[in-house]
């Protein structure tokens, strides 16, 4: 079984996560772009139970989406660095920022969401689907 490690930038938080994403993508929702400094979120969505934190304690922001869920964004409270994310609504999945993995690079976005809040200088990859909102699974935030 594939494992994946990661952490925060600090190095205070680490976690693995087994198995392979049930969906990975872009999300472009406002939220996301504050976290993230501007860009989408790249996300990749697992089973909450795939997933062990190893070292250290995150934070949990809590903001409501559109729909009215409380989407919790986990983070190092000593970097400020954003690793996961989960909607209130879906508890058993949690969405894995890419970035936050020590090998980003195995990320394989299936698609884009959210794109109605994308900016005009975001360039959504045309090859993939996109929605304009939400998805039935959420990669990114699960607004
Ligand atoms: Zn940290």
């Amino acid at each position: 079984m594939t494992i994946r490690e990661g952490g925060c930038l600090c190095g205070a938080v680490r976690f693995e996560v087994r198995g392979e994403p049930i969906v990975a993508g872009a999300c472009y929702c406002r939220d996301c772009q504050y976290v993230s400094g501007g860009a989408a979120a790249y996300g990749m969505m697992f089973p909450a139970d795939a997933l062990t934190v190893k070292q250290g304690e995150m934070k949990a922001f809590t903001l409501k989406s559109d729909s009215g869920v409380d989407v919790y964004r986990h983070f190092c409270p000593q970097c400020g660095v954003h690793l996961i994310s989960h909607n209130g609504a879906h508890p058993q999945f949690r969405a894995i920022k890419a970035g936050v993995l020590d090998d980003p690079s195995c990320f394989e976005s299936e698609g884009s969401i959210w794109t109605s809040s994308a900016q005009p200088w975001h360039r959504i990859d045309p090859d993939l689907p996109s929605r304009e909102k939400n998805p039935d699974i959420d990669p990114g935030t699960a607004n």
